[in-house]
């Protein structure tokens, strides 16, 4: 594809349908976070929505998300430049900021597994929400991982 539509559109001219594609099914954005009101930051866990699928890193609810999960958020053209919290290599974000979408990126490997393969998604990297107790969850806070640096949530 010479001219994709993620380059030759603007986020407001996309279809609802290109729009959504931007996903990579990362599954980062589906990790429990917490806001820290003193610093500014995001401080994120390796604990994710019950509702995300272990393998493919995708939600099963998806058209049902907002009324089965109150706190996930949907991400638009309008509000995706004020999500701070989403990370760098977000397809949404990406292209928002102009940047070009990356080899593993479905849309460019017309394969959903390569975001997998290539170490970009949460996969075999995250506990359901499901698997813990309440009074653990301070310990699955990502401090300083190598994931939290790779992932680049600045
Ligand atoms: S962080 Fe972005 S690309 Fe990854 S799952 Fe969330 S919306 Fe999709
Ligand atoms: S409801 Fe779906 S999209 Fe929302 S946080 Fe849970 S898994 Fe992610």
């Amino acid at each position: 594809m010479d001219n994709p539509f993620w380059k030759s559109k603007s986020l407001h001219q996309m279809t609802e349908r290109e729009w959504e594609s931007l996903c990579s099914r990362c599954g980062i954005c589906c990790l429990h976070r917490f806001y820290n009101f003193k610093t500014g930051k995001t401080l994120f866990t390796s604990i994710a929505c019950r509702f995300l699928d272990p393998e493919g890193c995708f939600c099963t609810v998806y058209e049902s998300r907002f009324q089965r999960e109150p706190d996930c958020e949907k991400i638009t053209p309008y509000n995706v430049m004020k999500l701070k919290w989403l990370p760098k290599i977000c397809g949404y974000r990406c292209v928002a900021e102009g940047r070009d979408l990356q080899w593993w990126h479905p849309l460019v490997s017309g394969d959903f597994n390569t975001v997998h393969r290539a170490g970009i998604s949460i996969r075999n990297n995250f506990i359901s929400e499901q698997d813990i107790r309440p009074a653990d969850v301070m310990k699955y806070l990502l401090k300083r991982p190598s994931m939290i640096l790779f992932y680049d949530f600045s």
